[in-house]
């Protein structure tokens, strides 16, 4: 089920929930960090993460990735993504 929002006129619409950042295609650019507005994403060296694989990713030169680190804050503009150029984000509707 997807969560229903309204605009300030009262229009619905469907937000759209950063769930994640493919690591293997973000550059690191910081496009994304700048349009968000509730701290949701936060930039990391590659290595720090655990969960990725730093074999495989697209530009090699890029040092730092983006991350989804309060997930539980993210309003569902979708901003993020339209930002991206690198198409590097999932969303979630709930
Ligand atoms: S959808 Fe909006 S609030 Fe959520 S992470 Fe992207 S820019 Fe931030
Ligand atoms: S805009 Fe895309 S490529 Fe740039 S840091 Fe954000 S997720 Fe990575």
């Amino acid at each position: 089920m997807s969560a229903t929002a309204l605009t300030r006129g009262g229009t619905p619409y469907t937000p759209t929930y950063a769930e994640s950042i493919d690591s293997k295609k973000c550059i690191g650019c910081g496009r994304c960090y700048k349009v968000c507005v509730r701290d949701v994403l936060t930039l990391v060296d590659r290595g720090e993460d655990d969960e990725v694989d730093d074999d495989d990713w697209d530009d090699e030169d890029a040092k730092a990735m983006m991350i989804v680190k309060n997930p539980e804050d993210c309003t569902g503009c979708g901003a993020c993504g339209r930002t991206c150029p690198k198409d590097c984000f999932t969303f979630v509707t709930a």
